[in-house]
């Protein structure tokens, strides 16, 4: 009963600060939860996501001013980014990493090449954090420190890796008619930055490429398995063995198609 007592006495103290602690834990967690996941894993390296808008642009019903394929002669006729995007390893990705908000002040020295090379594709809203925070650019913190060095960076890796001018060189040029073999437009991206991409397509149709790349921007292969094969590189097994690369037609009065009534 003594030696009891006197555990318990002994135990007290440990007792109380292990209380303690766990109490700061949790109201760390709920702050950390409610402030900005401050307890985010930094990404392991990056995914620059690029779209084909011959084929984004084929589900367009309607325009609106944002909307790119609604822009006429002047709607785009090569890959644009979708976004540069920080992605794990594991085939996760982190999001809404950080408490401030966007704030389009800080690109407007950027905005023709956005609207440009990093155009919207459509009239819905990007899919944005709670409060407006950018989804993907806060999580590339420490190596992408803010909101214009995110943005300066994915158009400045997007001229280097010009996937368009590559496959054109390779004689996969855009048509609404010709079929190119997966395998050949993955070799043409091989042979020019020594990486592989991976590819998602729309039916038939190339949707997306994806370049990636280590934390200093060095290339590195998409897929993360040793012993890569085409169907491991066309994304969600989305691509045929023969895809096409569609000419977007936007044609009408002020740059919108028409018979689509505008937003
Ligand atoms: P979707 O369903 O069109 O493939 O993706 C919808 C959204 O999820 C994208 O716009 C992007 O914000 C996010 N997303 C999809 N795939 C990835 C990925 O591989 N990495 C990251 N970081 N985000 C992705």
């Amino acid at each position: 009963m003594a030696t009891f007592s006197a555990r318990t006495h002994l135990a007290l103290p440990w007792l109380l600060l292990g209380v303690i602690l766990g109490l700061s834990c949790l109201i760390e967690k709920v702050d950390g939860n409610r402030e900005g996941e401050l307890n985010i894993r930094e990404f392991d390296y990056f995914k620059l996501a690029l779209q084909w808008p011959g084929t984004f642009c084929k589900s367009t019903r309607h325009c609106c001013s944002k909307n790119a394929c609604c822009r006429g002669s002047n709607a785009p006729t090569e890959f644009t980014i979708h976004g540069l995007w920080p992605d794990y390893n594991d085939g996760t990705w982190p999001s809404c990493c950080s408490r401030s908000d966007f704030d389009p002040k800080e690109i407007s020295t950027l905005v023709d090449g956005l609207e440009k090379y990093w155009p919207t594709l459509s009239c819905s809203s990007p899919s944005k954090c709670h409060g407006g925070r950018e989804k993907h650019g806060t999580c590339s913190y420490p190596v992408i420190r803010d909101e214009y060095h995110y943005f300066l960076t994915g158009l400045n890796v997007y001229f280097k890796y010009n996937v368009t001018r590559v496959l054109y060189e390779a004689g996969y040029v855009p048509s609404n008619t010709e079929k190119y073999p997966v395998g050949g437009i993955i070799s043409a991206i091989q042979n020019a930055f020594h990486i592989t991409p991976s590819i998602v397509c729309s039916k038939d149709s190339i949707k997306e490429l994806h370049l990636c790349f280590y934390k200093d921007f060095t290339p590195r292969d998409c897929a993360t398995v040793s012993s890569i094969n085409i169907e491991m590189v066309t994304s969600k097994a989305s691509c045929p063995k023969y895809v096409s690369l569609p000419i977007h037609v936007s044609s009408g009065r002020d740059g919108f198609p028409s018979l689509l009534p505008h937003d």
